[in-house]
């Protein structure tokens, strides 16, 4: 039988260019389903990070084409690396070669011209695939491209397409001028097409025209079918997408994430050496001057954004200031994160405050993330909402017992510790606030301080589940055939 062929289209892939979670995804999903037997190929932009880890003249396709985009025409050179998993990139330095890969004024028309010009790639590669999958805003016109535009080419005709929701808060909103980038007529501005809140929304292209929607975790599926999460499209879900809509649990890539194996922490430790990661904490500690004091570590690895909770820590709780009541139990923190300039503001001034037992870093930094992931002793995610969140498979992997708000993924993977059956993975809180993230916290610190042996069993636990990809995959493999018919 031939093997079922998907183009994955994301616009981040480990290793070549990261924001964040979807990027892992990205890296590891296509690898597991190529293991599973199928056969995948990833395309993404040529962004100017990628330049760092290809190697251009070997990878240079010697393919280049054209893609009308309103009144212009844009051209597009492909480059092809098979080390991992084959992966295309489209390359245009007018709209890629730049600093960071979004946030931009013009972010409209560069991911207008990614998306045609992937749908052009296929008529120009050896490959049609049957699936298309498509990650996130910035693919949301291509299962519209491919129904309403490209049908009539034979080559187009039995593509079915997959569009997942890493975020709904992202929808990709524009003008008017977003019609005329992708060649659409003005009949699409209606509002059971593209138009949302006013605007032109990709996101809501990829909702309406994919013949599957899935969410990355089946809490966050359900989620998005409510006004609190739902981000205003919770009534078209609800109401007439909803026979296209699932959930599969993201996993992460355990051959990148193993404390055993990983060669940016200090010493390797696995479950069965699991006193070795103390090492690691205190050679952290060493390395970025945080004092030595036997105290409790909290490690938060985050996008700083109002999505991931943060808020709360500025809260007040029992009559004093989240911050003061926290850093009165024997425990430091530290942060890694980029983001929005409140919370950056906001971290700065704990480090003025707590000196040498607080690690700030405005910075985003792979290798240093594995480092606080085998260094901390628990791990922060209060998350408002959490599609699925990665930060805390890879903390429990590497031995840190997370605190969580019980929302999206975060409630499918972390399982709050039973001190009477000894099960569990970590620490959880409902109601979004400052006085029950203390909570936790105070909880996970009780555990660290008064019942070692509880929270060793915690971090076991963590460290013994399976996060990898080899049952999503499965997931994905099947819904790939489902949809195929
Ligand atoms: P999101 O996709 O919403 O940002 P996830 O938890 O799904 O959140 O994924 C975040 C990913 O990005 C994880 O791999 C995490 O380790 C990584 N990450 C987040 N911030 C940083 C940072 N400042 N430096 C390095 N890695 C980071």
């Amino acid at each position: 039988m031939p093997k079922l062929k998907c183009l994955f289209v994301s616009t981040e892939v480990v290793p070549y260019a990261k924001t964040g979670g979807l990027a892992d995804v990205a890296g590891a999903l296509p690898k597991e389903l190529v293991k599973q037997g199928l056969d995948v190929r990833v395309v993404m932009p040529y962004y100017r990070q990628v330049k760092e880890k290809i190697n251009e003249s070997e990878c240079n396709l010697n393919l280049w084409y054209t893609v009308d985009l309103g009144w212009r025409t844009q051209g597009v050179d492909v480059y092809y690396d098979d080390s991992i998993v084959p992966t295309y990139f489209l390359k245009n330095d007018h709209y890629f070669h730049r600093d960071v890969l979004y946030g931009y004024d013009d972010d409209c028309e560069r991911f207008a011209f990614f998306c045609r010009a992937v749908v052009e790639l296929i008529t120009r590669i050896d490959f049609v695939p049957d699936i298309i999958h498509c990650n996130d805003w910035q693919t949301g016109p291509i299962p519209l491209l491919i129904r309403d535009q490209y049908y009539w080419d034979t080559k187009y005709h039995n593509i079915k397409t997959v569009f997942t929701i890493h975020n709904m808060k992202y929808q990709g909103i524009f003008g008017e001028e977003a019609l005329d980038l992708l060649g659409l007529n003005g009949g699409y501005s209606n509002s059971d097409k593209l138009e949302f809140n006013g605007g032109i929304s990709f996101l809501k292209a990829g909702l309406i025209y994919a013949d599957h929607i899935n969410t990355v975790s089946p809490t966050y599926a359900e989620e998005l079918k409510t006004q609190q999460y739902g981000c205003g499209m919770d009534s078209l879900i609800r109401e007439s997408l909803y026979w296209k809509t699932s959930g599969i649990l993201n996993g992460i890539d355990t051959d990148k994430y193993d404390p055993a194996t990983d060669r940016h922490i200090y010493k390797n430790y696995s479950a069965k050496t699991l006193e070795d990661k103390a090492i690691n904490k205190s050679e952290f500690r060493k390395e970025y001057g945080l004092k030595d004091d036997g105290s409790m570590l909290i490690g938060i690895i985050s996008r700083l954004t109002d999505q991931k909770g943060f808020d709360l820590m500025k809260h007040v709780v029992d009559h004093q200031w989240f911050m003061d009541k926290l850093m009165s139990l024997n425990v430091q923190f530290v942060v890694l994160g980029t983001g929005e300039y409140e919370y950056e503001n906001m971290f700065k001034h704990f480090k003025h405050l707590y000196g040498d037992r607080a690690g700030v870093f405005l910075d985003f930094n792979e290798g240093l993330a594995q480092k606080i992931y085998a260094a901390c002793d628990v791990f922060l995610m209060p998350s408002e909402f959490e599609p699925c969140g990665l930060g805390q498979l890879m903390a429990m992997r590497y031995g840190a017992v997370p605190v969580v708000r019980q929302t999206g993924g975060l409630k499918d993977t972390v399982i709050h510790y039973n001190y009477m059956t000894k099960e569990g993975t970590g620490f959880e809180f409902t109601d979004y606030s400052g006085y029950w993230l203390f909570r936790k916290i105070e909880e996970a610190y009780d555990c660290y301080v008064n019942r070692p042996k509880d929270f060793h069993k915690i971090q076991l636990n963590g460290m013994t589940k399976q996060y990898g990809w080899a049952e999503s995959a499965t997931k994905y493999a099947d819904l790939y055939k489902l949809i195929k018919g």
